[in-house]
Order: structure tokens, then C-alpha cells, then sequence
């Protein structure tokens, strides 16, 4: 776990202005017919023209600028030459360096129409984001910031993703401590003036058990339901949480 001055925050979010520039524009590009590989071509332009290098490329052998998961797949998904489907959903997680600091961040988009119960995953997964947001203050349990992620999911019945979790930020992309999407209240450690962390919910349609295809990246829920996943890195600052990927 690392502790960071406004200065260092500052540099993470040039690093954050990357990241959100890049889901502004696949928000925008992920249509019926377009192909994961010419989203991903975007995002590797927006991240040059940002004077930023992707933490994504080459992180333990991984391809590409983007993390792009279709439908059942929760994670971790590798762009190909798959066209997304009028109502097929993606999670799209990226990220950036700027500088040396990193940014994280990821959302869910519907393809077209989708049914309520899809929609209401997206919005739910979303919600749970925002709250645990709302917990990331000077003295918050990571125990408390888990639980109220995690009571979003319970309230809708979806399944909580365990096995892939949040996690600190700041000079690596993966630091300490881990932000678990579900705790027990009053558990944990304390969060610090100067800590950065992405929280990130990913919640199922169905159960919370995953499993990893073939190709050793793609993360997808083992009853091939529906999942949804978002995230945000956070400044954890006296005057309360800063998001710095928005
Ligand atoms: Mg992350």
C-alpha cells in the first residue's frame, strides 16, 4: 500500500482523463457489426494521442489496450474479430499511464435493446460502483466499502464475483490493498488520506462461480449467465472521495 500527495493524484488523473476519453469513444463505437479489434484500434489511438502507454499491453503477455467482455464472459476478455450483436452487452476495461501513474476503469454497455432484467443488471452493477464510492472516505473499513457493494447485488438477488477482486493503484497497476466486492461491517482495514483504489463490482445473473476459457485470459460465469461489471479508480483525500478516471 502506497501513499500519495496531491501531486502524485494529479498525475493519475491525466492518466484517468485517458481512460475516460477511451469509454466516452467505444460507448459511442460499440454498435451491431463492429468488431472487438476495431474498438480496441480506437482505444490504442485515444491512449498515443493522450501521451499516455497502456498498462493493459503486454501485462503478463496480454494483447491489447482493452479487457472486452461479451455477454456470460465477466473479465479479462480479448479483443478478436467477433461483431458485436443487437442485444449482446460488453464490458469495457481499460487503462493508462501517464507519467508512471496509473488509472483504471471500466463499464458495461447494451448493445441495442435489451430486456429489463439486462438493463437492470448494467444499472445495478453501476449503482453498487457509486456506493462503494460514497465509502471511499478518510477511516472507511474496507469491510464497510465491500458490504455496501456488495448489498447492492443482494437486494437483486445477482451473483457476486469473488475470485477477481478491487485493488490499490498508483506507481503499478495492482498494489494493496485488495477491495473486496462484498465484507462484513466493522472489518478491515482503514482507508488513509493518500490511498488510491479501484473499485469494482461485478456482478451476475446468475451464480458467482467463474471459470477461465482456453485461452488462459477470458473469465466467464461457469452457468453462462449474464454479468456486468464497472469501475472507477478513487483518491481517498481529506475532503472526501475524488474519482479519478471519470
Ligand atoms: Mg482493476
Amino acid at each position: 500500500m502506497t501513499i500519495k500527495s496531491a501531486a502524485d493524484f494529479a498525475a493519475m488523473r491525466r492518466a484517468g482523463r485517458v481512460v475516460a476519453n477511451i469509454h466516452e469513444a467505444l460507448r459511442e463505437a460499440a454498435k451491431p457489426g463492429v468488431s472487438l479489434l476495431e474498438l480496441d484500434a480506437i482505444a490504442a489511438r485515444i491512449t498515443r494521442d493522450g501521451k499516455a502507454t497502456s498498462n493493459f499491453l503486454n501485462y503478463q503477455g496480454f494483447p491489447a489496450h482493452t479487457c472486452l467482455s461479451v455477454n456470460e464472459q465477466i473479465v479479462h476478455g480479448i479483443p478478436s474479430a467477433r461483431r458485436l450483436e443487437e442485444g449482446d452487452i460488453i464490458g469495457i476495461d481499460a487503462g493508462a499511464i501517464y507519467e508512471g501513474w496509473h488509472a483504471d476503469a471500466a463499464i458495461t454497455v447494451a448493445i441495442g435493446a435489451v430486456p429489463a432484467h439486462v438493463a437492470n443488471l448494467i444499472s445495478a452493477t453501476e449503482k453498487a460502483l457509486w456506493a462503494g464510492v460514497a465509502k471511499s472516505t478518510v477511516g472507511t473499513r474496507l469491510g464497510d466499502l465491500g458490504h455496501a457493494v456488495g448489498a447492492v447485488a443482494e437486494r437483486h438477488g445477482f451473483g457476486i464475483v469473488r475470485e477477481y477482486t478491487g485493488h490499490g493503484i498508483g506507481r503499478e497497476m495492482h498494489e494493496e490493498p485488495q477491495v473486496l466486492n462484498y465484507g462484513r461491517p466493522g472489518t478491515g482495514m482503514k482507508l488513509r488520506r493518500g490511498m488510491a483504489i479501484c473499485i469494482e463490482p461485478m456482478f451476475n445473473l446468475g451464480g458467482d462461480a467463474t471459470r477461465v476459457l482456453e485461452d488462459g485470459w477470458t473469465v466467464v460465469t461457469a452457468d453462462g449467465s449474464l454479468s456486468a461489471h464497472f469501475e472507477h479508480t478513487v483518491a481517498i483525500t481529506p475532503d472526501g472521495p475524488q474519482v479519478l478516471t471519470e
